[in-house]
């Protein structure tokens, strides 16, 4: 029989989680799903094939699966941006703000290197503030973020025109 699944199908929305009012979209039964997370995978990397990428980076905790995976495929380096104090090297950090407080990232200081290309990923892009977060930490190493790659997007919250406006190729599978 012809599978007709589309990418979103395969996402799944918990209703108020991790508060209440707050509908979450879980791509874990994506990733469970060996057919959604190919087609995941192929999608995040597509627009990006054909272009010099010398590392991928993946943002805590679920671009770590999902960057780990494009990385594979363009048998690249991955580099963990890491919430603070996880990572065991020497590391710069960088602080953004949150609906109520601020929380900081973590790179190695040695994970790029000046002129380094490279394909940031995660899984949602709700605000922007933690991909922007990212995308400081790649610059302050000299590095250069040739696009950020998500598999869903949120745009009524903003964060595509955020990164948009710092100049960013944004690639998102669905919204
Ligand atoms: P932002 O910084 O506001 O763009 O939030 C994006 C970050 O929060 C990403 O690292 C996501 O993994 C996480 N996030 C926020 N909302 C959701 C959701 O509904 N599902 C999965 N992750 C989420």
């Amino acid at each position: 029989m012809l599978d007709t699944k589309v990418l979103q199908d395969y996402i799944r929305t918990i209703p108020d989680f991790p508060h209440e009012g707050i509908m979450f979209r879980d791509v874990t039964t994506l990733f469970q799903d060996p057919r959604g997370f190919r087609l995941a995978v192929d999608q995040l990397l597509a627009p990006f094939v054909g272009q010099r990428i010398d590392m991928v980076a993946g943002l805590e905790a679920r671009g770590f699966i999902l960057g780990g995976a494009v990385a594979h495929q363009l048998s690249k380096g991955f580099v963990p941006i890491r919430k603070k104090g996880k990572l065991p090297a020497a590391t710069i950090e960088q602080e953004y703000e949150l609906e109520y407080g601020s929380a900081t990232v973590e790179i190695h200081d040695d994970a790029l290197k000046p002129g380094d290309k490279v394909l940031l990923v995660d899984d949602l892009l709700a605000t922007g503030g933690t991909a922007e977060a990212g995308i400081k930490l790649i610059e302050r190493l000299g590095a250069e973020v040739v696009g950020c790659a998500f598999v869903v997007d949120l745009p009524e919250i903003g964060g595509r025109k955020r990164l948009e406006d710092m100049g960013m190729a944004v690639h998102a599978l669905c919204h």
